[in-house]
């Protein structure tokens, strides 16, 4: 089980005495720990697979992490396994244990849409960088586990002092229409946890044994929540190197890492040094660029694979020559080296930058999967037919109410709602169910009223089927049944609502799909919809280009990178500069780098488009700082024909060293 592993890494998988932290750069092989460990209990130690639970950072991790896993599992079923990001796991905590903190199973989850109409609505309207600035700072406080009545005292300026002010409405509006932010998934676990031990020992013993991938990054509030379930016999395992901590901004904290050393004194900290992932010449540049960073702890990294090509670096004139030029190499190197669309990946700082790259691989008639970009279920048209899910959930998510009586439109006006919300609000009751009451028929015309109850027993109808026939089937007739492609048709024009109409069928076949697989109700399939959301629909074995940001990239790799838009202003992004922190920059240029196997190529503009006009920018410090040995910067205006055979006389080299 274990001999596929070098030795400190066998001693990872192998150590039970207590709590485990392997800290180590990118490459060595810790996500391989966590796999390998979960294989040896189940397999070696005969542990239950039920009582383990392995927390990614992605939900697309989690889905590699299970398959790996499975591989590995040598015949026993992996069903039981916990595989998951810590949101999807504070799912499972809230709704076993909902009760407790006052909500019902079928709370929903809002998503940031939803949560600025809200932030908009007790604000009583504000421009929308104010209102982004209050979500921020209370996902901040609850991120760090601060409850509203601190939050006034650490409010710093006009916009943290007026979201400490709107913070207990906005938990009040939530409670209202049972419904949690992101935020709380892993805060209302903590508070049930604090609250109530009986709960916490049911799922102590329940996971008996932890194992967390990319510990760098995790959160306050999820720190806290690990060391709850982890209890006094620290049962666990968790992997991170400090090189990669890329979510400062979102309040992760590195110090947790020194955290689990001072709250765990029995920590045994185990260090990985061989790199099994890129060239010598990409560890070598990698290594030379993190060494500008002070040092938290001292780590190296060597490969056994050979010199490998120099990194390219390559200069354009402007980010539609950039996006070009990347499409029309992977085109041709595609087709020199007989390789696959999957084994590229495109990287860049910012979502702005993939649209010129779609462009540009379309017209060079390249696939492509986009992943951190816009959430196929942030669309417009998916939201529509998600809140018709949501209602089914929960008939109190009057933000799902209102978004599905008037999509598609049902001749409900907005005075009718108005007055419905009203009359909801005086008595502390939500739409649906005010839509009921006796009282609710004086404050609307019949007609009207008759319209909204109508709205109301067609949920209660598929809400019933809901509950008893398979997903599939009732999503089908759902739809059908809203008309909701002849509105689309009516109000867009045809190409959009196309592409529209052929969205929502993706999405009902995949609902369909995953009901069949598991064997569920659309009920049940549609409580896991929100969680999905938050990340990306996955694509199983699509042979496309990977388009991602930075962030999305984590964990990864891939045998031939393109990092695009390496220049000052975009990374290091402008405002980090302005803020000094240069430093999580080149950790993100650190996994950036650290992503390639085989062949890394960056670029860079010398023009490109900011606030509206055309400036002159310079390449990123951070090209530099890779070791001019490690680079190879060809003449731009070399011919075409003169970089091929360049291209070529490098393969040759590769393919005469390797054999
Ligand atoms: P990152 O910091 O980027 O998350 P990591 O430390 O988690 O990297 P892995 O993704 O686990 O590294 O491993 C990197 C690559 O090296 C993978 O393809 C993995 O299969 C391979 N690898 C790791 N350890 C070994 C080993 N002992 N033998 C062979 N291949 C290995
Ligand atoms: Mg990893």
């Amino acid at each position: 089980m274990l001999s596929k592993l070098n030795a400190p890494q066998r001693e990872a998988a192998k150590y039970l005495d207590g709590p485990c932290l392997v800290l180590a750069g990118a490459g060595s092989g810790k996500t391989r720990v966590i796999t390998h460990k979960i294989a040896h209990l189940v397999i070696t130690c005969g542990m239950e697979p039920r009582n383990i639970a392995a927390i990614t950072f992605t939900n697309k991790a989690a889905k590699e992490m299970q398959e790996r896993v499975a591989q590995l599992m040598q015949g026993h079923s992996i069903k039981a396994l916990t595989v998951c990001t810590f949101h999807a796991l504070g799912v499972r905590i809230v709704r076993q244990e909902a009760k407790l903190v006052g909500l019902k199973p079928q709370f929903s989850i809002l998503d940031s849409s939803d949560i600025m109409q809200i932030i908009a609505e007790i604000s009583g309207g504000a421009d929308k960088a104010t209102l982004k600035g209050i979500q921020w700072a209370i996902s901040g406080w609850k991120n760090a586990l601060i409850p509203p009545q601190e939050a006034e005292k650490l409010a710093s300026d006009e916009i943290t002092a007026a979201a400490a002010k709107l913070y207990p409405a906005y938990e009040k509006t939530l409670r209202a229409y049972q419904a949690v932010d992101f935020d709380d998934l892993i805060r209302l676990p903590v508070e049930i946890f604090e609250n109530h031990p009986e709960a916490l020992e049911r799922w102590q013993n329940k996971l008996r044994y932890l194992l967390v991938d990319e510990y760098q990054d995790t959160n306050r509030a999820q720190y806290k929540l690990l060391r709850l379930l982890a209890g006094v016999r620290g049962a666990f395992t968790a992997v991170g190197d400090d090189d990669q901590a890329i979510y400062a901004w979102r309040g992760a904290d590195v110090e947790n890492l020194n955290l689990l050393q001072s709250d765990y004194p029995k920590l045994k900290v185990i260090k990985l040094e061989q790199n099994y992932r890129s060239t010598n010449r990409i560890l070598t540049a990698a290594n030379t660029l993190i060494a500008n960073n002070t040092k938290l702890f001292e780590k190296t990294l060597w490969s056994e694979h050979g010199m490998g090509d120099p990194i390219r670096v390559v200069m354009q004139r402007s980010p539609e020559a950039e996006a070009d030029w990347v499409a029309a190499r992977i085109s041709a190197h595609r087709f020199e080296f007989k390789t696959h669309y999957r084994d590229y990946a495109i990287l860049y700082r910012g979502n702005h930058q993939a649209r010129l790259i779609e462009q540009a691989l379309r017209n060079h008639k390249i696939s492509y999967v986009i992943s951190g970009g816009q959430s196929f279920f942030d669309r417009p048209e998916i939201k529509d037919i998600t809140c018709y899910l949501r209602l089914l959930l929960n008939s109190d998510d009057d933000l799902a109410f209102i978004r599905a009586i008037t999509t598609p439109k049902r001749g409900i006006g907005a005075a009718t709602l108005e007055a419905l919300g009203n009359y909801a609000g005086a008595r502390h009751i939500s739409l649906f169910a005010a839509a009921h009451e006796e009282g609710v028929a004086q404050h609307m015309s019949s007609r009207h009223l008759e319209s909204v109850r109508e709205f109301c027993a067609f949920i209660n109808r598929i809400e019933y089927r809901a509950n008893r026939e398979p997903a599939g089937q009732v999503i089908h007739d759902m739809i059908r049944a809203i008309g909701y492609e002849t509105w689309l048709f009516e109000n867009c024009d045809t190409r959009e609502a196309e592409t529209k109409w052929s969205n929502v069928t993706d999405f009902s076949g995949w609902i369909s799909r995953k009901g069949e697989e598991d064997g569920k109700t659309l009920i049940e399939t549609a409580q896991t919809i929100a969680l999905i959301s938050m990340l990306d629909k996955e694509d199983d074995d699509f042979d496309g280009v990977q388009l991602a940001t930075l962030h999305a990239s984590k964990g990864l790799e891939w045998p031939h990178v393109f990092l695009i838009g390496v220049e000052e202003g975009l990374l290091p992004h402008q405002s980090s500069i302005d803020n000094d922190q240069i430093e999580e920059e080149r950790r993100l240029m650190y996994v950036g780098v650290t992503r390639a196997q085989r062949s890394l190529t960056i670029t860079a503009c010398e023009k490109r488009k900011a606030a509206g006009e055309v400036r002159t920018v310079e390449a990123s410090r951070f090209i530099d700082e890779l070791g001019e040995g490690s680079l190879h910067r060809p003449d731009r205006n070399a011919p075409a024909s003169r970089e091929d055979a360049q291209a070529r006389l490098a393969a040759l080299r590769e393919m005469l060293g390797r054999s």
